[in-house]
């Protein structure tokens, strides 16, 4: 494993930690900055996105790997301080333009979005991330053009990170001098903000430097509340609705228009940009701001418990599996994330109070019955006692017994939703 992979791998039990810290902090404060529903589908999506490498390898570590072979580009040497320093200082640098334009470009942005469609903002919308950016890697070649080694760039990349996974709080106020130099909780919650003030502004990763050289700094104000989420908002805490939500409507558009010139411009023009013909038969309503509601659908104390059971149970060995796949073939890589992937579908949907969702969670359990013991050879040489005959009916038995006691919400209380 490389150490870019290791350092997101053992940095993972310490944001979960620190989430825990967080949370115990909001209770106690009672500021109530975290929701499960919302928590666990920004959780949900930073699983995602990790799972889906155990079956997709990373484009940019391919193409990387191949560029630097076949140029030839002379390399600085990996052993000095100064090259780290330029390449972690640099790598922020071409960070900032990378996140400016995915917030500027359609097609950028309907990858990105996945990061900002929560309505809260804690700790555990930091690894609210997306699975469908695969054109990074452009923006970060000019890297390679200047010769940063590959290793020096990905471990950059890794603690860029890593980094930014601690501003997202609204624990804390502001920092003094810091302010003026690295990106801070106050600087990152003007990012997140949807009010007409905020949007698209502080787009650095750790230095605040690039928006103020640049133009896109904007101080938080106490008078403006940020409002989080995004202007058209998702409604919805199913992963994979939030990753297609924003490229479903863009390919809508595309088909839509009469234009065929409109059908490609689309895809490159400045975000929220519609075909003109489609902006008349399709047209879409922006919320107006003033009556902004948080999406928060209803549900039982027994069905939240299960979905939260479930999840951690999920998010435990999504990450014990990803620290030994290196080891695993990929036919099993594939059934492992089918087993990881199908419970973040069906606990987004029974959170959502769906009419048919408890239907669907014991078809979940049903399905990864069969494959977990269909494959229990294979499995049971990476773990004997997780995949053991009596752990797999255990699980499967307390999961059919607790679900089918829990009563979901009344439909009727579905529609609740919470001011800001
Ligand atoms: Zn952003
Ligand atoms: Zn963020």
């Amino acid at each position: 494993m490389s150490t870019a992979a290791k350092i997101i791998l053992f940095a993972t039990p310490v944001f979960l930690l620190l989430i825990a810290i967080e949370l115990l902090v909001d209770r106690i404060r009672g500021t109530k900055y975290y929701r499960l529903n919302d928590s666990v589908a920004s959780l949900s999506l930073g699983v995602f996105s990790r799972t889906h490498r155990l079956i997709i390898l990373s484009l940019a570590t391919i193409v990387y790997a191949w560029l630097v072979k076949a140029l030839s580009i002379p390399q600085l040497p990996q052993d000095k301080i100064w090259v780290w320093v330029l390449g972690f200082v640099f790598y922020d640098f071409l960070y900032y333009w990378f996140h400016r334009m995915s917030h500027q470009i359609n097609f950028l942005w309907a990858g990105h979005v996945v990061h900002h469609q929560s309505e809260e903002f804690n700790l555990s919308t930091a690894l609210r991330q997306s699975s469908s950016g695969i054109l990074s890697w452009i923006f970060y070649l000019p890297s390679f053009i200047i010769g940063i080694p590959p290793e020096v760039f990905f471990v950059s990349g890794a603690l860029n990170l890593v980094y930014q996974f601690w501003v997202h709080t609204r624990h804390i106020n502001t920092l003094g001098f810091l302010e003026k130099i690295l990106v801070t909780p106050s600087h990152h919650r003007v990012h997140h903000g949807q009010n007409e003030l905020y949007i698209d502004k502080n787009h650095g990763g750790v230095f605040i430097i690039w928006d103020k050289l640049f133009g896109t700094f904007q101080q938080e104000k106490k008078e403006t509340p940020v409002i989080y989420g995004v202007r058209r908002p998702l409604k919805s805490l199913n992963p994979i609705w939030a990753n297609v939500h924003t490229w479903s409507q863009l390919f809508k558009d595309a088909i839509h228009t009469r234009h065929w010139r409109d059908k490609f411009k689309i895809w490159f023009m400045p975000t929220g940009w519609r075909p003109k013909d489609v902006q008349k038969t399709h047209p879409i309503k922006k919320a107006d701001l003033a009556l902004f509601k948080k999406y928060n659908p209803a549900t039982t104390t027994s069905i939240s418990l299960y979905a939260l059971v479930q999840f951690i149970l999920t998010v435990t060995i999504s990450t014990w599996f990803i620290s030994v796949m290196h080891h695993s073939e990929f036919s099993l890589r594939l059934i492992f994330w089918i087993i990881l992937t199908l419970p973040l579908i069906t606990i987004s949907m029974l959170l959502e109070n769906q009419p048919r969702s408890k239907w669907l969670e014991y078809t979940r359990l049903f399905v990864t019955a069969l494959l977990l013991f269909y494959f229990q050879d294979e499995l049971s040489q990476l773990s004997s006692v997780l995949f053991s005959n009596l752990a797999l009916l255990f699980y499967l038995l307390i999961s059919f017994v607790w679900l089918t006691l829990s009563q979901p919400a009344l439909p009727a209380n579905n529609t609740f939703e919470l001011s800001n």
